[in-house]
């Protein structure tokens, strides 16, 4: 691999290696009791399952890791560049040589019709969750399910404009784009001020909890079902 192609991947992981602390201090545990929060969408009575086999996917289903395309931008960037798509893969198949690794299958019974349902897991999902890392794709840095996106501008007192707009989280797939096909200043200044919004984001969750006296997001906003 060139040199020219490598400042793009290494800046694509940046990108990833600064949210990925986010996730997991502020919203990882909505993903671990993925079902509650589910439960506050208005069609959960008519989406309800039980559980008979494996661990309840959430979003990570099989192929989902592997979607490398950024809703929203114009055609001809409309999917990250194949340069890093190419490195992502290599530096992914050296992560699946770990024991326990693979995904794994779930299946559960639907409550509406009774359909038993059955599927796989992401191949990068483990015991542990992801194993990805700086890795992870496109659509897992960006999709926030709209619990989550309604408690963030909570917090943030509507602010659309930080939190980003209903499709692209923090605008990842806009600085996805310019990483995948700007020019290299173009790409450290985004790659700034995508660092400053997660930061900025980061301190109104901070000030939030802080406020409340509270350790979670999750905790303040998803209240445990009863059924
Ligand atoms: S983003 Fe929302 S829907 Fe997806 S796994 Fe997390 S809590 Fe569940
Ligand atoms: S790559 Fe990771 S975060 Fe994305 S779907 Fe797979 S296990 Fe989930």
């Amino acid at each position: 691999m060139s040199v020219n192609s490598d400042w793009r991947l290494l800046a694509y992981k940046e990108l990833v290696d600064s949210l990925n602390p986010f996730f997991s201090h502020y919203l990882g545990d909505y993903c671990r009791n993925c079902r509650q929060v589910i439960g506050r969408l208005p069609e959960a009575v008519e989406e309800s399952v039980d559980l008979i086999e494996g661990v309840y996917p959430g979003c990570c289903h099989r192929g989902a890791g592997d979607i490398f395309r950024l809703e929203g931008e114009s055609s001809e960037r409309a999917n990250l560049a194949p340069e890093i798509i190419t490195g992502l893969q290599r530096e992914r198949q050296q992560k699946l040589q770990q024991p326990g690794v693979g995904g794994g299958n779930y299946s559960f019974r639907r409550h509406r019709d009774g359909a038993l349902v059955k599927g796989a897991h992401c191949k990068y999902f483990s015991t542990q969750g992801c194993i990805l890392g700086a890795l992870k794709g496109p659509l897992c840095i960006n999709f926030i399910c709209p619990p989550m996106r309604a408690d963030l501008l909570a917090v943030c007192d509507e602010d659309d404009f930080l939190v980003g707009p209903e499709h692209d989280f923090l605008f990842v797939y806009r600085s996805l784009a310019v990483i995948s096909y700007d020019g290299r200043d173009e790409v450290v200044r985004e790659l700034s001020d995508f660092r400053q919004r997660v930061q900025l984001l980061a301190e109104r969750c901070r000030d939030f909890l802080f406020e409340r006296q509270a350790q979670s997001l999750y905790s303040i906003f998803t209240k445990p079902s009863t059924g």
